[in-house]
């Protein structure tokens, strides 16, 4: 009798394997895996969120219209060109599900955020990962890898798992670079943590050309990840493709109020990016204090390479997770473990556990 039977590419795919919040034996974990933010959603979007609870019985706005203005009014952005999504991972899904199929090539880092290899497989089309550059995007590498099949080409600025940046020159020389046909997608997720000064999250360049797209999220700096909010800035018509196939109702009653009112509140924002800034530093240089190879980070996450066998990043995640800290180790870099900005008492906790390790 004939099954159902999903494409052989499809058949291929390993699923997403996100972040643990478990581990059996221990009653309280700290984690520090998902690049989630501890320093918690401004006090208005959260009362903004409550006070949706009588309303659940309806559908949100299909469009997300006074979120798209709210977003626009505050960055000073065209709210027809924006578009939001059940967090940036539903608009970066779609642009590959929309752009790109058997056939097409995508290029990204060959370290970057995972998303982009799982959706071009899980559309057929072939990825192409270009090694980093100093962590970040190699733009050089890029534009060589380009071919008349490129559809797609994704940077994320900064890069997630390595927490580097491309300046905004790169940026511009890699657009300039690429043809018109090709869509250049600048994936800013953890652009409110950045604080480079010759870094931009890509408005600019969105105005200016019909192939550049920005995504944004409130999972960040917001502390908005589990009401799933993303948005993106991009071309008229990249935008109206993305209308055409997203789904209509796509982000949730509760999220666009307390989306609204987390984007308004521009003094938590401020605080909440100097409560991160303080404490990458310190990660930073308490984890190059001990001995290990810390990567400059402009994200919200350190990642830290260990230096053997002996003392490998493998054991070290062992150890932590036996003693409830959970990090992020990730199979493509074995060497290096991914520590997110926890509380300051975490980020204490978590040297003082490194430190013992290493002996
Ligand atoms: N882009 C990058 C680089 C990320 O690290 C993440 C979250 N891990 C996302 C996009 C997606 O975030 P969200 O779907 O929560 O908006």
């Amino acid at each position: 009798m004939a099954s159902p039977k999903a494409h052989d590419w499809i058949m291929d795919m390993a699923p997403y394997v996100p972040g643990r919040s478990k581990v059996e034996g221990v009653e309280e974990v700290v984690k520090l895996s998902s690049n989630e933010s501890v320093f918690g959603a401004s006090p208005k979007a959260v009362e903004a969120f409550k006070d949706t609870a009588g309303g659940l019985m309806r559908y949100p706005d299909a469009n997300s219209n006074d979120l798209r203005d709210a977003i626009a009014d505050v960055y000073n952005l065209n709210a027809d060109n924006i578009i939001c999504g059940a967090g940036s991972d539903e608009l970066l899904t779609l642009l590959i599900h929309t752009f790109a199929g058997p056939g097409d090539e995508v290029i990204y880092s060959q370290y970057g955020f995972m998303v982009y290899p799982i959706q071009t497989r899980a559309v057929g089309a072939t990825g192409i990962a270009v090694p980093n550059k100093n962590w970040a995007a190699d733009v050089d590498g890029i534009l060589e890898a380009v071919t008349s099949d490129t559809k797609l080409v994704f940077v994320d600025n900064p890069n997630n798992p390595t927490g580097a940046y491309n300046t905004w020159s790169e940026i511009e020389r890699l657009h300039a670079g690429l043809p018109d046909s090709v869509i250049l997608v600048l994936d800013a997720a953890y652009a409110e943590c950045v604080t480079a000064d010759d870094y931009n999250a890509g408005e600019s360049l969105v105005e200016k050309y019909d192939n550049v797209i920005m995504t944004r999220t409130f999972s960040k700096m917001y502390a908005l990840a589990g009401l799933r909010v993303g948005w993106a800035y991009g071309a008229p018509g990249i935008i109206d493709v993305i209308n055409r196939v997203r789904m209509p109702f796509n982000v949730c009653v509760p999220g666009q109020p307390a989306a609204i009112e987390a984007v308004k509140d521009e003094e938590h924002l401020q605080a909440s990016v100097e409560f991160n800034t303080t404490w990458r530093d310190w990660l930073t240089a308490e984890l190059n204090a001990l001995g290990l190879k810390a990567v400059e980070s402009q994200t919200n996450f350190v990642l830290v390479e260990f230096p053997d066998e002996s003392k490998s990043a493998l054991a070290c995640n062992e150890f932590l997770t036996k003693r409830g800290y959970l990090v992020r180790a990730l199979p493509p870099l074995p060497n290096h473990l991914r520590i997110s900005i926890g509380s300051e008492e975490q980020n204490k906790g978590v040297i003082a556990l490194i430190k013992e390790f290493l002996g």
